[in-house]
């Protein structure tokens, strides 16, 4: 067990939920931060609260472990604009070969601030979902990137800043098993009530992989990693 301190980007999502866990079985004290972003769907930030709350009730050994919940505003992403997330814009390819859901700069923002208030914390690793095996393409959840981030963000604080990603090489599927070998179906239940992956921000339609519109990519994305995960 790590006896120093961590934070989790943590966005109330299926990832970071899972990210959440696993920091939970590997550091004695873990921080979760999360951003309001101008995101289209607030209903995310309600989703984090229910997890959290859903860890605190099933799981008491780690509960020891949680501290502070932090949550920042970024909103310079939704003054910039541009995207699905942040803007009423359909979510279909853009002319730069992305989804127009992808927000130019958001993960090496949201890790300066991590790095940022951590360094304030005298906390030094970061824990992130960011993926390179089911993403979308996005540039900025390249393990290469996250590394050089990491670097970067090290070399401007004067101390070193360890960047943990621990889905960066798995598909979805493997995701959910991922959240079941380290918190059970208890786990997994949680994930599928609670959290929110859909880019429309749906909580009205319930599947047997949690809710959603069932149609946008990022649920499209979640079904197929369910079905998968179940039959495997
Ligand atoms: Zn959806």
């Amino acid at each position: 067990m790590n006896q120093d301190g961590v934070i989790v980007l943590f966005s109330g999502g299926q990832d970071s939920t899972t990210c959440l866990a696993w920091a939970l079985t590997r550091f004695a004290r873990v921080e979760t931060l999360g951003f309001d972003y101008g995101q289209r769907h607030a209903i995310e930030l309600r989703a984090r609260l229910r997890v959290l709350a859903g860890f605190r009730t099933s799981y008491p050994e780690w509960t020891a472990k949680l501290g502070e919940d932090h949550l920042l505003t970024l909103d310079v992403l939704k003054q910039i604009g541009g995207s699905a997330l942040t803007d009423a814009v359909k979510i279909e390819m853009g002319t730069d070969g992305l989804p127009t859901s992808f927000v130019p700069g958001r993960n090496v923002l949201f890790l300066t601030a991590a790095a940022a208030l951590g360094y304030r914390r005298g906390i030094s690793d970061l824990v992130g979902g960011m993926c390179e095996t089911d993403y979308s393409g996005y540039p900025d959840c390249r393990e290469k990137t996250i590394a050089a981030t990491a670097e970067a963000l090290s070399l401007a604080l004067g101390q070193r800043i360890e960047v943990h990603t621990p889905l960066m090489h798995l598909d979805k599927a493997a995701t959910w098993r991922l959240a079941e070998e380290l918190g059970g179906k208890t786990l997994v239940d949680l994930i599928v009530e609670e959290t929110v992956t859909c880019y429309e921000g749906d909580r009205t339609h319930r599947h047997d992989w949690g809710y959603g519109c069932g149609v946008c990519p990022a649920c499209q994305l979640r079904a197929r990693g369910y079905e998968t995960y179940r039959r495997s």
